[in-house]
């Protein structure tokens, strides 16, 4: 067949056991009137093979595109972005086949630094945090309103799907992937007479900008992560963020929603 829209390029480690379970899925594929690309950039539809954590490299590697459909299919459990189940080519075939099928947007987070014009995007979160023992102190200003000064362990800035992830684990809400908006949490903060931080997490609307200043000249040595990727930041003194433009697109089958997502993993 040669419809362009069944350009399949399928993103998984070359590790045996991985490709056991992917040849499978190869050949269902093909016989299914999809074409198998060794390039991306060709592609269509990009699926991953793995966990959340493949999804999040494939989308990452693959240069978070707009215009093709991105595809979790998990190697174990179904997971946040995962919603396939490798062996399950049926329930493939009913999405594929399915006009039902709606794609939904994910939105992504947009993360720059000072020292160059870079912007890098998140799908999950950008994490900023103290490389050594001691604690790690910055500004965090609102638009162009001084906010607070944080000292601790770090801080996480997360998008909607990113709130059931590392957000999550430090108490942050979980927030529906249908409102625009970026959320801001704690690690350890320090608080006394000295430091005042909110303490809670805060949630920015996609109209307010966030940003981050810092001193790198007393070795604080932070460490920054975006998703699954570490950035070195040697020479950044300032970070900002904002809710991007980029949204990442996928398939959303019949009772998968998110919230059925929260309940299946965590009630
Ligand atoms: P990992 O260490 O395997 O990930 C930790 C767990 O988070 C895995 O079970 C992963 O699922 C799951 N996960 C990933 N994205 C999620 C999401 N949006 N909602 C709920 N769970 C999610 O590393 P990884 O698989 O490369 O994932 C990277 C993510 O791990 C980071 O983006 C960060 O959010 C998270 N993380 C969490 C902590 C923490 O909770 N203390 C610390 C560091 C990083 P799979 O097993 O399906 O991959
Ligand atoms: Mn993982």
């Amino acid at each position: 067949m040669a419809d362009e829209r069944r350009n399949l390029y399928l993103f998984y480690k070359q590790e045996d056991e991985v490709l056991r379970k992917v040849e499978p899925l190869i050949a269902f594929a093909e016989n299914y009137g999809f074409k198998i690309v060794d390039d991306h950039k060709k592609a269509n539809i990009i699926a991953s093979i793995g966990g959340d954590g493949a999804f999040l490299q494939a989308v990452r590697k693959t240069g978070f595109r707009e215009d093709c459909l991105y595809v979790g299919v998990s190697t174990g459990e179904l997971g946040f972005y995962c919603d396939f189940k490798i062996d399950d080519h049926q329930g493939m075939i009913s999405a594929m086949d399915n006009d039902q099928v709606e794609v939904r947007k994910y939105p992504t987070l947009a993360v720059s630094m000072d020292h160059d014009d870079s912007t890098f995007y998140c799908l999950n979160e950008c994490s900023i945090r103290s490389s050594i023992i001691k604690t790690f102190a910055m500004d965090v200003f609102i638009d162009d309103l001084y906010f607070e000064t944080f000292r601790g362990d770090g801080m996480i800035v997360s998008t909607p799907t990113g709130s059931t992830a590392y957000n999550k684990s430090v108490t942050g809400a979980v927030v529906d992937p249908k409102l625009q908006c970026y959320q801001v949490s704690e690690m350890a903060s320090l608080n006394n007479n000295l430091y005042r931080t909110l303490g809670s997490s805060f949630i920015l609307s996609n109209e307010r900008k966030l940003t981050f200043k810092f001193e790198q000249d007393n070795n604080q040595y932070p460490i920054i992560g975006i998703d699954n990727e570490a950035l070195s930041i040697r020479h950044s003194e300032v970070i900002r963020f904002e809710l991007s433009d980029r949204k990442v697109k996928t398939v959303k089958l019949k009772d998968n929603s998110f919230w059925h997502k929260v309940r299946r993993s965590f009630l």
